[in-house]
């Protein structure tokens, strides 16, 4: 860890320095899930006279957990399109991240936990992961010279575990569920000395996860809401932790409202925002990067919504499934359900002249074909005549 940063637990609020890497609070931490002892990190204030200009030309490296920019893979991660559009007369920016390199968001927090892994000595990371955490690391590892080993629950979608094997990843299928390769990969990590890459269990994964906030601050010195798919809740929690950071260094004007977006069916991180006995029913929902029973980072969700605003919004299904295909047919921009989510959330949200809105996209649509399936038929092939097309086309010649 870098010289001067304080790590803050969210459940005990115990305060310490540290200059080595550290996953739980050391006081209460349990990484049983949701986990407890989920660490808040700090660090020293930037420079008084630093505009934001000058902060965004540079890599960020006061604010991250990484001492060296040569510690990264050389290869473009975020500093994706922020595109403006106008829909149903509502103005709306979409801050486009499917254009990672291995399309989707996790590549922001990859990038840093293996920059951070290289320069801690690591050489082999682990992570569990149902998808896309997992064939990201995978890619960033294959950058990087790194090896990453992926631990998946059996029921893994397919195409995620393909990509994750394609860059040469070991892929681990355990017989369970998510829970029983988390608890493998902490196994793993002790047994061998293997860095985690586990989401929220790291708290370098968060701080990865900030870096989209400095993008579109960049852009807009004030936000006013920004619409987040969560299943875990470690995107809302990093997006939400950059906003504050570039606040409290008075680097833009305010921080804006997290909405955060949950499928109808796999909604535990808004239903356990505030109570004092959290439940957590069994997760379903087609949209599987977001499908989520306990939270992982719920303990830091709740730290900060007690203390910023914040919102929540539910979709079901089907409404993600109208969305992915909405954005398509009128945005160009194809993505996977999780990130369709946060696209059904923002139409579901209360219109309101002269906010400015983002909605992050998270991950891309060729990640997962199936809801597409589901509604798109290959038409039957027509005889290579006009007569032919001319039938085929109806009335829309
Ligand atoms: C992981 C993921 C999310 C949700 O992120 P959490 O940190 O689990 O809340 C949303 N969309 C996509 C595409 C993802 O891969």
């Amino acid at each position: 860890m870098r010289f001067g940063v304080t790590c803050t637990c969210v459940d005990c609020g115990h305060t310490f320095a540290t200059k080595e890497h550290v996953y739980l609070c050391p006081q209460c931490g349990d990484p049983s899930p949701p986990i407890r002892g989920v660490l808040y990190l700090r660090y020293p204030k930037l420079p008084e006279d630093l505009e934001m200009h000058e902060f965004f030309a540079s890599e960020w490296l006061e604010l991250l957990p990484v001492l060296k920019a040569d510690s990264f893979p050389a290869m473009r991660v975020g500093r994706t399109p922020l595109y403006r559009r106008v829909v149903d007369g509502r103005e709306v920016w979409l801050k486009d991240d499917s254009q990672n390199p291995t399309w989707s968001y996790k590549d922001r927090a990859s990038v840093v936990v293996s920059a951070h892994a290289r320069e801690c000595g690591a050489k082999t990371i682990v992570a569990a992961s149902t998808g896309n955490a997992g064939s990201s690391i995978a890619g960033i590892c294959a950058a990087q010279g790194q090896r990453a080993v992926v631990i998946v629950p059996e029921a893994a979608p397919e195409a995620k575990l393909l990509q994750a094997m394609a860059y040469g990843a070991k892929v681990i299928r355990v017989k369970g569920d998510y829970d029983a390769a988390f608890e493998l990969s902490l196994r793993a990590t002790e047994a061998f000395g293997w860095y985690n890459r586990n989401t929220a269990y790291n708290p370098v994964t968060i701080e990865g996860k900030k870096t989209a906030a400095f993008e579109i601050a960049q852009m807009h010195p004030r936000v006013d809401r920004v619409f987040i798919p969560a299943g875990d809740g470690v995107i809302a929690a990093g997006v939400w932790k950059g906003f504050i950071e570039l606040f409290e260094n008075g680097l833009t004007r305010n921080i804006p409202q997290i909405v955060l977006v949950q499928a109808t069916g796999s909604a535990n991180l808004v239903r356990n925002l505030t109570t004092d006995n959290p439940t957590f029913p069994a997760a379903h929902t087609l949209a599987d990067s977001i499908q989520v029973t306990v939270p992982r980072n719920l303990g830091m969700i709740r730290y900060l919504a007690e203390q910023y605003d914040h919102d929540a919004i539910v979709v079901s299904d089907d409404e993600i499934v109208d969305a992915e295909r909405h954005l398509a047919r009128t945005q160009g921009i194809l993505v996977e359900p999780a990130a369709a989510a946060a696209w059904a959330g923002w139409r579901k949200s209360r219109p309101a002249e002269g906010l400015v809105d983002i909605v992050l996209l998270t991950g891309s649509g060729l990640k997962d074909l199936a809801p597409l399936r589901e509604t798109l038929h290959a038409p039957a092939p027509i005889a290579p005549e006009l007569s032919a097309l001319r039938t085929a086309m109806g009335d829309n010649k």
